[in-house]
């Protein structure tokens, strides 16, 4: 979006540029949301404990809002953190159906994202996607606290640039 500057003096056009900012709604909530991610504290195995290690102090996830919640209903982000095992799948969905929209979900390490080591095990759903929609994949086994907060980062972004656009980012961008 660009100020229409036509019929200005030339200072009065800079004068405008330094102070005048526009932007929408839906941005400004984007922006909001992206910088106050609440995700919910649980975790399902190896995985969880990289995600334990960087919401403590040495990574410190504070800095960028991102506070972790006991109660889904305080969450808007789920972090999907080591094996999906079939019995633990129904709890997980439920946990993420008491959260509130908007919310989004990262899959965090080769488990949660496709099975990993136990891809050929009956017991283990081979994604999570398979039970509920995930926006970011973190690679890895275990991935390190710098990974997930890339991929946290990527999730702000693509909540951005949804807001920007006006349509589902996917993967792909
Ligand atoms: S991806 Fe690796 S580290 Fe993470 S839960 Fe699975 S086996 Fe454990």
């Amino acid at each position: 979006m660009e100020l229409n500057l036509e019929g200005f003096t030339p200072e009065e056009q800079k004068e405008l540029e330094r102070s005048v900012f526009l932007t929408t709604i839906e941005q400004v909530k984007a922006w909001a949301r992206s910088n106050s991610m609440w995700p919910l504290s649980f975790g399902l195995a190896c995985c969880a404990i990289e995600m334990m290690a960087t919401g403590g102090s040495d990574y410190d996830t504070d800095r960028f809002g991102v506070f972790f919640r006991a109660s889904p209903r305080q969450s808007d982000c789920m972090i999907v953190a080591g094996t999906v095992t079939k019995k633990m799948a129904p709890l997980v969905q439920r946990l993420y159906e008491q959260m509130a929209e908007p919310k989004w979900v990262i899959a965090m390490g080769s488990c949660a994202t496709a099975g990993g080591p136990y891809v050929n095990s009956y017991a283990v759903v081979k994604g999570v996607d398979q039970i509920i929609p995930v926006d970011v994949y973190i690679p890895g086994c275990p991935p390190t606290p710098p990974a997930l907060i890339y991929g946290i980062n990527k999730l702000q972004d693509k909540i951005r640039m949804e807001a920007k656009t006006g349509r589902k980012v996917t993967g792909d961008e």
